[in-house]
């Protein structure tokens, strides 16, 4: 019974107030009637139900073969309001980020669609949301796997490289942070794997892969070509 310390500290520090103090604290918490929140309450995602809802405005309803639907030719002033929407969804995650390569990534990709919001173009070049729903998933077991050899990496030490985790390329957070992670593999590549959250708006506009901007309708049958990187990753699944 040395102290009347009741550990309510351990919500502000992890090392107990000198003894002096412990009154004024204890008082603090009892009346500290709105808790310390996570610093995180800017939403890992910004919404994009709007820009969803521009493109089945602009998209014919069958996505069957939208190149031969003759109500397919979409009015170029709603192209500009999707494309402007998918824009903000990339100057939302830059300003959010202090990854220096992840926010090349994002002005990248902005100043591809800055374009297109002045002088849109007359048909979307996306995959229709069938594509999206036929993507291939990343199970959870696997996500751990990734994320369990992210970690070998910087147990090998590269010298001052910082902890490599298994960020999406898109949000830049880790899949796993997700608390029900749903997350595709792009064909082109078996590390090109994105939150579909993330990733989905931009396949409906663009059509090719936010990394090395393969066309993925051309792309979804070809035989996948292994390099010794994706030997070793697949070794972990054999
Ligand atoms: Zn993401
Ligand atoms: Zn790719």
């Amino acid at each position: 019974m040395a102290t009347p310390y009741d550990g309510t500290y351990l919500l502000f520090s992890s090392t107990p107030p000198p003894s002096h103090i412990q009154t004024n604290i204890l008082f603090t918490v009892e009346h500290n009637v709105t808790p310390s929140k996570p610093s995180t309450t800017r939403p890992r995602r910004p919404s994009m139900s709007s820009f969803f809802s521009q493109l089945s405005s602009i998209t014919p309803s069958s996505p069957s073969d939208p190149n031969s639907n003759p109500h397919a030719v979409p009015d170029p002033p709603s192209i500009s309001d999707a494309e402007r929407l998918l824009h903000s969804q990339f100057v939302y995650f830059f300003n959010g980020s202090t990854d220096e390569a992840h926010r090349e990534r994002m002005e990248q990709l902005m100043s591809e669609i800055e374009p297109d919001i002045d002088n849109p173009p007359r048909k979307i070049e996306g995959v229709p949301q069938s594509y999206l729903d036929s993507l291939e998933r990343v199970p959870r077991k696997e996500l751990e796997a990734r994320r369990a050899k992210h970690a070998q990496v910087k147990g090998k030490g590269k010298g001052a490289r910082e902890e490599h985790k298994d960020l999406c390329p898109i949000c830049n957070e880790e899949f796993l942070a997700d608390e029900y992670p749903l997350v595709v593999r792009l064909p082109c590549h078996d590390s090109h794997v994105f939150d579909l959250e993330c990733v989905g708006p931009w396949l409906r506009m663009k059509g090719t892969c936010p990394l090395d901007r393969k066309e993925l309708m051309k792309k979804k049958e070809l035989v996948k070509v292994q390099d010794e990187d994706e030997e070793d990753y697949d070794e972990m699944f054999a």
